[in-house]
């Protein structure tokens, strides 16, 4: 006998058995704060292992890390800073000898170092660059040659709308944040047949501690922009990013998604 709320019932056991990351370890980068937080918190919640990236701020990565194993979740912190090769390959060896795998690999740690172009230190390009564009691709290199071997596997790229419309006095940003992309594109199509995804996700302003250090006159300039008419949230950022790591987004790849309450439309 089957009706319809029977239907539906089993529609969501198998919603829910795909959205589920029980056999998923994920390596997250810059995870002890903002997006990279929720994020990490967001895939523990759905069952996956995983590594909490930092590069200075240790306590807080182990205040993330006791949070998820206090939820009954898998958690581990590693110190690295992903714009240097050897640090980004380490990171990844520690998921691999400390959880045996790595099948998730979210790209998030970033800076600013914002100025006019005339203005722009060379320091402060190479930075945003090196951090924001190099890491992604230092850890991408170092995660691959794993998710090769394993057939399966996500990469999420955070991108911004910044690097999609461009932001007066964040050239630097906004030429990492727009190389994510290309980078994400590019990737997508050589790893594409071992069954591993790589997409973008651009968001545009999240309340963390990047944004809360702008003006208060530039929030409500912001926030009259965005069609939703507020910041967004982290953990709105986190959702999407658990699900382009689920099985259900298994046909998607090469993509850049906005989460950006409807700013840039
Ligand atoms: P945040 O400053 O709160 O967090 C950034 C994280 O990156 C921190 O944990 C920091 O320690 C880490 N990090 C910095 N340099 C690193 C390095 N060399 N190696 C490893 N980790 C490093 O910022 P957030 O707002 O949470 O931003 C997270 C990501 O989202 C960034 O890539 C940012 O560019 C992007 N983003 C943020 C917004 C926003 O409005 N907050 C909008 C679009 C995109």
């Amino acid at each position: 006998m089957s009706g319809p709320g029977q239907e539906s019932c089993l529609l969501r056991g198998r919603e829910s058995a795909k959205m589920n990351l029980n056999d998923r370890i994920a390596v997250v980068t810059g995870a002890s704060r903002g997006i990279g937080r929720a994020v990490a918190e967001a895939l523990a919640r759905a069952g996956a292992g995983v590594v909490i990236n930092y590069t200075s701020r240790a306590d807080d990565a182990v205040a993330v890390a006791a949070g998820i194993k206090a939820s009954g979740g898998r958690a581990e912190v590693f110190q690295a800073d992903v714009s240097r090769p050897d640090q980004a390959a380490a990171l990844v060896d520690f998921a691999v000898s400390t959880f045996g795998r790595l099948d998730i690999l979210v790209n998030n740690a970033g800076i600013t170092r914002d100025g006019l172009l005339l203005r722009m230190k060379d320091e402060d390009w190479d930075a945003v660059i090196g951090v924001n564009l190099k890491g992604a691709f230092n850890c991408a290199r170092a995660a691959a040659r794993i998710m090769m071997k394993a057939r399966w596997g996500r990469i999420i790229n955070i991108s911004s709308v910044v690097g999609l419309v461009g932001n007066a006095g964040q050239a630097n940003y906004a030429a990492a944040k727009a190389g994510l992309v290309g980078f994400t594109k590019a990737v997508a199509r050589e790893l594409g047949s071992r069954n591993i995804t790589v997409n973008a996700v651009a968001p545009g302003y999240i309340r963390t501690e990047m944004t809360a250090s702008l003006p208060e006159a530039v929030k409500k300039q912001l926030q009259e922009r965005i069609v939703l008419g507020r910041l967004g949230e982290p953990e709105e950022v986190a959702n999407l990013v658990v699900f382009l790591a689920s099985d259900l987004a298994g046909y998607i790849t090469g993509q850049v998604f906005v989460i950006d309450g409807g700013m840039a439309l």
